[in-house]
């Protein structure tokens, strides 16, 4: 039976009382999924069901099919990846949000959708010690912000002419990250039609970040070559190790050769809700754009993009469209948000995000966020003081990353592969997920530990899990 307004407030009752139970228990599922690939796939019918199915059936089919195949990502055990954390008032925004079903594509099509994105966006701001005068916007992703930052790059070069005549009069551009910087950045470069072989990767020092004389050095060997020094990209908390560029040295360099600067802080952007690391962020007022993910470390159920921009006027000339039908009469006292990225419509999420700044206050996120911290801190210790594990690199906020040196093995390839099983199996476990990454040539664990909810007990019994996983 379709459902009926009637039937759909029971349902949603039902719905509630068991999104209660499941976020209650989560911890209890195996963490990764332990199907086959095609197990859930062939469980599911090739067509659309003819005749309606009801609630309870389809129901029972997600409990059934779907949920064995989820990876539970709210888990307090998950310390895989990074954290993709929701909360409490994260989900009931999202509640609401699917509810209303707006498109906030322009002010005219929810006046509230837009401008409670532009004041939480502000609060976010001043929560995290951003320049006063940036732009801030809502965007899907920080791939797509990183996106929409090399294009307005590209366009102001170009006095806006790119976006008419395409790249034939185009210099050769160069964008430059660090050897350690997140793979969104060559993606964009390639989108923007620079080219991936454009993306110079500048060394990094014995910490894994990057190395400002190596930048300069690159961009003027590039500049005497002929190519044109586009952007660069700092990382605020690489992917693989929490590295932060030295944002403060980079800078003036960019600032001496007239190179936009783009700060990639998705991951690590969270922590500067807490003062003391607010040293990090010395030399961003001369950022040209900025991103960081309430979606990973500020939970903020996915998708949650924050991007600050410094210059308003050259994002929207970079990405406006007039076409008659989107024409109002609001004109320039309000902000038109489909000028302001790629997408033209747009959900609304500054909704969760307004739940979860006043529910937690500023307090509770700062509390919270150095509790995350703090276990970490514990970790950090435990891998310390045992003698069949070693820290890999300096620890730093909530991650730790680190490998299994069993005694008296010296041969490299051994370890990497002890470490590549240790991971596995414990993936397999159900008890704990976890994720590798490389470091100088070394197969390495990383853990981190930012889950909304996750506990002192929870981490305890995490890092037993890994502890007894060598001990046989
Ligand atoms: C996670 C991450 C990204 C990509 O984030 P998305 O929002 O998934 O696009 C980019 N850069 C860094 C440093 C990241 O950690």
């Amino acid at each position: 039976m379709m459902l009926t307004n009637e039937e759909f407030r029971k349902q949603a009752h039902q719905l509630v009382d068991w999104m209660a139970d499941y976020l209650g228990e989560v911890d209890r599922f195996p963490v990764k999924s332990q199907v086959a690939p095609g197990d859930i796939k062939n469980q599911i019918p090739l067509e659309t069901p003819v005749e309606s199915n009801g609630m309870d059936e389809i129901f029972d089919d997600f409990k059934k099919i779907i949920l064995p195949g989820i990876t539970h990502w709210q888990s307090p055990k998950f310390h895989a990846y990074f954290p993709a954390n929701s909360s409490y008032p994260s989900v009931l925004g999202e509640m609401l949000t699917a509810a209303l079903g707006v498109q906030g594509m322009i002010w005219d099509t929810s006046p509230a959708a837009a401008e409670l994105e532009e004041r939480v966006l502000q609060w976010l701001q001043k929560l995290c010690g951003l320049p006063d005068a940036w732009h801030g916007v809502i965007q899907d992703t920080a791939s797509t912000a990183t996106l929409v930052s090399v294009l307005t790059a590209r366009e102001k070069h170009s006095g806006f002419k790119t976006n008419t005549t395409g790249m034939k009069h185009a210099p050769l551009y160069r964008v430059y990250c660090s050897s350690e910087a997140h793979s969104s950045i060559e993606k964009a470069v390639k989108i923007a039609g620079l080219g991936a072989e454009n993306v110079v990767k500048i060394a990094v020092d014995k910490d894994m970040a990057m190395q400002p004389s190596a930048l300069a050095a690159a961009i003027m060997a590039d500049k005497k070559e002929g190519y044109l020094p586009l952007a660069v990209v700092v990382a605020l908390g690489t992917t693989g190790t929490v590295a932060m560029d030295p944002l403060k040295e980079i800078a003036p360099v960019c600032k001496q050769y007239g190179v936009w600067l783009h700060v990639d802080a998705a991951y690590a952007g969270s922590a500067f809700v807490l003062e003391e690391y607010r040293h990090l962020l010395e030399g961003v007022t001369d950022a040209d754009t900025y991103v960081f993910n309430p979606h990973k470390w500020l939970f903020t159920n996915f998708d949650c993009t924050a991007y600050y921009v410094k210059d308003k006027e050259a994002l929207i000339r970079t990405f406006e469209i007039m076409p008659e039908y989107l024409k109002t009469g609001s004109g320039s006292a309000v902000n038109n948000y489909r000028d302001w990225g790629i997408q033209l419509g747009r959900r609304f999420r500054a909704l969760k995000l307004w739940f979860v700044l006043r529910n937690f206050g500023a307090e509770g996120l700062r509390t919270t966020l150095r509790n995350h911290i703090k276990m970490a801190q514990w970790v950090e210790g435990q891998i310390e003081a045992h003698q069949a594990f070693e820290l890999v690199q300096q620890r730093s906020l909530n991650a730790l990353v680190f490998r299994y040196h069993p005694k008296g093995i010296t041969d490299e390839e051994e370890i990497n592969r002890a470490n590549r099983q240790l991971l596995e199996r414990l993936n397999q476990s159900g008890k704990i997920y976890l994720t590798h990454t490389k470091v100088r040539g070394m197969y390495v664990i990383r853990m981190i530990i930012g889950q909304t909810y996750v506990t002192q007990a929870h981490v305890e019994e995490s890092w037993q899990s890994i502890a007894k996983e060598v001990e046989n």
